[in-house]
């Protein structure tokens, strides 16, 4: 029987009723050694887990709290496997080198998540391993596609101004000509998308987000349905020794447990916010894609089942010192990096990432926000006072332009 997506969470990984002294919560299962009762049944897991099986014959494969908080995400993405890595960016690499040998070619969404380019410029060109970028609102794919392409490398909403991607239509090109696609699923958290149900192949997890929620965990996380990938994957976790610990396991498990009504709650405290800058006359644009007003929205409406915190807005009036000054003016803005906790941050995006994204060519500075739990009234009152002095500090500027 199949359960809503609420229920679903509530409910996956957690440890059968045993009368009397069963916990909720799987319990946080350490170890390095994993013993075995004859030197026939350590054989018998040791070859398991070579053919690529969820069993364990060592710590660093993982015990109980593993395993729990594998079947959760894997249920979440709607996979059938799910591999954990110690932080996201780990999760994405792993799937770039699971899948790509020296002389294959990625094709990667040009709004990326930064890191990811940094990856590509050192470890993978030092591989023999070519990446290009695209746009995917002004390039053909099609066209980009060469014969030793093997990967789409897809990110929905992207970093830092969400452009939200058509992602049936880019899989049916990619699967036209036998390339797989992976997509960074970050910003919906396996909860407001399923990447995988629009025929994606891969779906990447940053667990240490709003799975987390707490702003207290690294982690990541590679979700697949096809049995191919998955064991190709297994191969390059296994080899590459990644292991995170239980304790951490089972923190991310705890996350899972309330990640549909903090999302709800971080969608609407970050909609509030949206459209309190909307209606600011120091605010340009606004980018988060529940708004009617932004350019992802309709797709956003046909695929997504909500948003979450995360709000930009451009200034268009001030330039990247008055941004500066605005960010350090904010009293219930944590300035850091990451987002996902239940707190609000924010940041003046980097222009030199801003100016990778075709999506958006503006020489204004952008902001980010991520939109905490707080009470949606006093962030706005604090946006408000920041808002008012950048007003102030600009008008000199706005009278000499016109
Ligand atoms: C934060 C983030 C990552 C990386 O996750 P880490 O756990 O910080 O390594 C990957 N993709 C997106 C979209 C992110 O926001």
């Amino acid at each position: 029987m199949s359960h809503h997506r609420d229920t679903q969470l509530i409910h996956a990984g957690t440890p059968p009723f045993v009368q009397g002294h069963g916990p909720v919560n799987v319990p946080v299962v350490r170890t390095s050694t994993v013993r075995f009762e004859n030197s026939d049944a350590y054989d018998d897991i040791r070859a398991r887990h070579a053919r690529g099986e969820r069993v364990s014959s060592y710590g660093r494969h993982g015990m109980d709290t593993h395993r729990a908080l594998e079947d959760a995400i894997a249920g979440l993405e709607g996979g059938n496997r799910a591999f954990l890595a110690p932080s996201g960016l780990a999760a994405i690499s792993l799937t770039f080198l699971a899948l790509l040998s020296p002389g294959d070619h990625a094709l990667v969404v040009d709004s990326v998540y930064a890191p990811v380019r940094r990856l590509e410029q050192t470890l993978l060109r030092r591989l023999g391993i070519e990446v290009s970028y695209f746009s995917p609102s002004q390039d053909d794919l099609d066209a980009l596609i060469r014969p030793n392409t093997r990967l789409l490398y897809l990110e929905s909403p992207s970093s830092l101004l969400y452009e939200v991607l058509d992602l049936p239509r880019l899989v049916q090109i990619a699967h036209r000509h036998g390339v797989v696609v992976a997509t960074d699923n970050t910003w919906a958290s396996g909860h407001a998308l399923q990447p995988l149900a629009l025929g994606v192949d891969i779906s990447i997890l940053a667990s240490t987000k709003y799975i987390s929620g707490h702003s207290d965990l690294m982690q990541g996380a590679v979700v697949v349905k096809d049995e191919a990938l998955a064991r190709r994957i297994a191969d390059a976790h296994d080899g590459f020794g990644l292991a995170i610990s239980a304790d951490d396991a089972y923190l991310a498990l705890r996350g899972i447990r309330t990640l549909a009504v903090r999302l709800a709650q971080h969608q609407r405290n970050a909609l509030a916010v949206a459209q309190f800058l909307e209606a600011h006359e120091a605010v340009g644009r606004v980018f988060y894609p529940a708004l009617p007003s932004d350019p992802g929205h309709a797709l956003w409406l046909r695929d997504f089942s909500g948003a979450n915190g995360l709000v930009s807005f451009s200034l268009p009036t001030a330039d990247v010192a008055a941004a500066r000054k605005l960010v350090d003016s904010l009293s219930l803005f944590g300035l850091g990096a990451s987002w996902g906790g239940y707190e609000s941050l924010v940041q003046v995006a980097a222009p030199e990432r801003l100016a990778e994204h075709s999506y958006w060519r503006g020489a204004e500075p952008v902001i980010r926000l991520h939109i905490g739990l707080e009470a949606p009234e006093d962030l706005i009152a604090d946006l408000a006072q920041g808002l008012a002095a950048t007003v102030q500090a600009s008008v000199p500027q706005r009278r000499a332009a016109a």
